[in-house]
């Protein structure tokens, strides 16, 4: 039998699209192995968003040459579309693959050749990838969208992934249903802009999650990956308020908090538009995590403009935040400006608002003391079964028995060292 590892650099679509791939190649009779170990196959899945990233992933592509010399190297993704030419000096790779034709990988990997094409990546179609079951336990992600169309100044993703496009609101509502039937319990809708998600056909982000809701028994939990602030619309919110299953987590990058440096990044909203929208959200939903994230060390951004940003995500009061230094990616609008900044300053900046964020996620997660809360279980080490809360707050609770894919109602008693601590206070919602 022959043997393939995978290596998976980047986001979640990514992780989606790599699982597809396992699950096809060992359907068609191969046998995965570790990425440490020799196998007859590798396949690479790369991403280019940052510097940090693309350089793991060539690093990924060495590794893997070096541990089989004769091994079949298969570079799929991101990195393959932006940087064609140097991965082409590399005499070693079989298959390159970049956004286009990644629903053929397996069967490229059978005849040993594939054509790569990365010309016309703003004319492309939906390709799906099969999935029926994922390697978390209990939450399990679903690619429903592709491709970005808003060019962002900063971002390469637009380059690297093409045009937006949306899988079929049908298929997608047959691979849940594969998925919750293989015991999963949470899904997280995943894409590269998923509140465009329909917009090239006639759904939208809110009738593919009723559909969800309405269609897919068993499933208790719904999570939304990343949204951007201008598509969280009325009808998006009155879903979620008439539904337990859509998580009161909404995760809205925000990038900036001062107006200039928004308009150089090319975002379509200011920082008072994004205020005055979360508080509306908070409105209607009291306890609900917001969270963000915020590229620091913009090409020009001043200590002042940085100071702007910082003061902004106090005023936002967000429950974390994900924070990166900016990374100069080639070809976007940005790499043409003026003043770039020092690696230092990026670091430092980061550093303050990294500090900043574990702050703020203490005080959001320590609202949840003395308060009842829905845990779903999923791992379970030294006695104490750990969980989330639909707002992504981890909670653990002592427990004989491991609870793991399992529902239970807790009250959290106390918080300490960055984790909310429980009792189960009644048997399991649905198990
Ligand atoms: S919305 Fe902006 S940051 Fe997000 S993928 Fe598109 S271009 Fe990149």
């Amino acid at each position: 039998m022959k043997t393939f590892a995978i290596a998976t650099l980047g986001c979640k679509v990514n992780t989606f699209e790599s699982e597809s791939y396992i699950e096809s190649l060992s359907e068609s009779g191969y046998q995965q192995v570790d990425f440490k170990e020799s196998a007859d196959i590798y396949i690479i899945n790369t991403c280019s968003v940052t510097n940090t990233a693309a350089s793991k992933s060539r690093q990924k592509i060495h590794q893997a040459i070096r541990q089989n010399s004769h091994a079949m190297i298969c570079v799929v993704g991101c990195y393959v579309q932006t940087n064609q030419n140097e991965l082409n000096e590399i005499e070693r790779i079989d298959l390159l693959i970049g956004a286009k034709h990644k629903s053929k990988l397996v069967e490229y990997i059978h005849q040993g050749y594939g054509d790569v094409d990365i010309n016309d990546q703003r004319d492309m179609s939906f390709e799906s990838l099969p999935l029926k079951h994922f390697s978390h336990q209990t939450r399990a992600f679903l690619k429903i969208q592709d491709g970005c169309d808003q060019f962002c100044s900063y971002c390469i993703i637009p380059f690297a992934r093409g045009n937006e496009r949306s899988a079929l609101s049908d298929d997608l509502i047959d691979m849940a249903k594969s998925l919750v039937g293989s015991g999963h319990k949470e899904i997280v809708l995943s894409g590269i802009h998923i509140g465009r998600y329909g917009k090239d056909g006639n759904d939208d982000l809110t009738y593919l999650l009723k559909r969800l809701v309405d269609e897919v028994d068993g499933l208790l939990r719904i999570r939304l990956s990343s949204i951007e602030i201008t598509e969280i619309t009325e009808q998006l919110l009155d879903l979620m308020a008439s539904s337990e299953k859509i998580v009161r987590h909404l995760h809205i990058p925000v990038q900036s908090g001062c107006d200039s440096v928004l308009k150089r990044m090319n975002r379509p909203y200011t920082s008072g538009e994004f205020y005055d929208r979360i508080q509306a959200i908070r409105h209607r939903f009291e306890m609900i995590s917001i969270s963000t994230d915020i590229i620091v060390g913009f090409v020009g951004e001043s200590e002042e403009e940085f100071q702007t940003t910082a003061k902004f995500a106090d005023k936002c009061r967000f429950s974390f935040m994900h924070i990166f230094p900016y990374s100069m990616r080639v070809n976007t609008a940005a790499a043409q400006l003026i003043g770039h900044l020092d690696t230092n300053t990026k670091k430092s900046r980061a550093a303050q608002l990294i500090l900043k964020s574990n702050q703020m996620k203490i005080r959001y997660d320590m609202q949840f003391v003395n308060k009842e809360v829905s845990v779903l279980f999923e791992s379970y080490q030294n006695g104490i079964a750990i969980g989330h809360t639909g707002e992504y707050v981890l909670v653990n609770v002592i427990s004989d028995e491991s609870l793991n894919n399992q529902c239970h109602r807790v009250w959290i008693t106390h918080h300490k060292q960055g984790r909310n601590y429980g009792v189960l206070v009644k048997k399991a919602v649905e198990t």
